[in-house]
């Protein structure tokens, strides 16, 4: 055995009140584990990313798998032994070590109080006087794998790692320490990613009260949501500063939105002073949710459509409509990289049959959510779309996953929201 490179497998100090075949953090006290906290090595040369500060460590940069349950924390160090921090360890999943970008001992609810502290202070910083917005935003907020908005004075959490789902008692407590105002917790724990994590999927609420619609506003326009039953964790909050954008330039104009769920960019529209605003979504329970939310907000100028987008945009090009604006918000198109073909193919053609709607002058609002296609590949699908239809854009404004969604630099897996707008000229 060499001696300053004990296999992963063993606990690293002093094992005295170890025995084999005890799990540590489940029989062990507290204290006990920080002294024992396992530590995992990596492969030569595979430290460099983790060092610069990104948050995954997938299982084949892992020289050993220790035996451990799924949300033990681990240490982890380079191959020669330089310490990187300690993680969420999850042997079932192919992201093996969840960083939390420090060394904890453990994650118990005073490191979730210190962490949401933070995060709440950034929140009040940079968008200051809202009362619905993502108050964790995993990764960016070195807490990989968690996900919490707030609606007014009900939180939505999503656990989307094992590291997190086994301290959701520490993170609901820690929750209401530093939101005393809370009413109600839902957890969103459906997502698919749960299960390359192992997890099994609930939903539903967890503490307090929660209404069948808990109401917020987004830019001076009231909106409900039904937090239990309605889309990923109730609303697209990421959107919140682009759809004020378009709000500003619809003044008399007429606008299209496409893929408007429960009415985002139609209602900010109207909300703008839009001649005519009408939102599309093929979902059914989405239009009659929008459409109660042009009710309560008195909106006259906009009406909202049940239908396929991609079907609904080439009859208008049939029936030669014309919009002064055209909003695209498509779903992610590639969740995998054997996808983004596809997903190139999917923007091309929606972008292509939207600009065969505009009328001179309009504008293109395009949205993406998918992560793995970058900005310069979405601006050349959209330039090269134009180009076949001889049509001359230029981009006006370009946008961003609102700034309660950060980006964290070491980690281009947190950036996904592109948001831009092109004017034909
Ligand atoms: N623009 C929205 C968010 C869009 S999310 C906002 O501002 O909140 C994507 C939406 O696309 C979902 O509501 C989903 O129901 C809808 N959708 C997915 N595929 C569709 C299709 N082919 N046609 C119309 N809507 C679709």
């Amino acid at each position: 055995m060499q001696r300053n490179k004990p296999p992963a497998k063993k606990f690293t100090s002093l094992p005295a009140l170890y025995s084999p075949g005890v799990t540590p953090g489940v029989i062990l006290s507290r204290r006990h584990v920080a002294l024992w906290m396992l530590t995992l090595r990596l492969h030569p040369k595979e430290h460099h990313r983790i060092a610069a500060g990104h948050l995954w460590v997938y299982r084949d940069e892992i020289q050993e798998l220790p035996e451990a349950p799924p949300g033990t924390i681990v240490q982890v160090e380079s191959a020669d032994g330089l310490p990187l921090g300690s993680g969420f360890y999850n042997p079932l999943s192919k992201i093996t070590v969840r960083m939390l970008g420090e060394t904890v001992e453990e994650a118990d609810t005073d490191f979730f109080v210190r962490r949401f502290r933070q995060a709440v202070e950034f929140r009040q910083r940079f968008l200051p006087n809202e009362d619905a917005y993502r108050v964790v935003f995993g990764e960016a907020d070195l807490l990989s794998g968690l996900i919490i908005d707030l609606y007014d004075t009900v939180a939505v959490v999503q656990m989307l790692s094992a590291g997190m789902d086994v301290r959701m008692p520490q993170i609901l407590d820690a929750l209401r320490i530093v939101m005393p105002d809370l009413t109600g917790i839902v957890e969103r724990n459906s997502a698919q990613t749960r299960k390359k994590e192992g997890l099994p999927f609930r939903d539903g609420p967890v503490w307090g009260d929660v209404p069948s619609r808990v109401a917020f506003t987004e830019n001076g326009i009231r909106l409900e949501v039904d937090l239990v039953g309605g889309q990923k964790t109730g609303y697209f909050l990421d959107q919140k500063l682009n759809r004020r954008v378009v709000a500003n330039l619809s003044k008399d104009r007429t606008v299209l939105d496409c893929f408007c769920n429960v009415g985002g960019f139609a209602l900010n529209a109207a909300y703008g002073g839009a001649s005519q605003a009408v939102g599309v979504d093929s979902s059914q329970m989405a239009i009659d949710h929008a459409r109660h939310h042009a009710e309560i907000n008195g909106f006259d100028n906009c009406t909202f459509e049940q239908a396929n987008v991609f079907d609904l945009l080439r009859e208008h090009v049939e029936q030669e409509r014309k919009w002064d604006i055209v909003v695209l918000d498509p779903p992610s198109f590639a969740k995998s990289r054997s996808a983004i073909r596809g997903a190139h193919a999917g923007y091309a053609e929606l972008n292509r049959t939207a600009m065969k709607l505009l009328s001179p002058g309009g504008l293109l609002v395009t949205a993406s959510c998918t992560q793995l296609v970058p900005k310069p590949d979405l601006m050349e699908i959209i330039y090269r779309e134009a180009a076949r239809l001889r049509k001359r854009l230029r981009l006006v404004h370009r946008g961003n996953q609102a700034p309660d969604h950060p980006v964290l630099l070491a980690m281009p897996e947190t950036q996904y929201l592109k948001f831009l707008i092109f004017q034909e000229c």
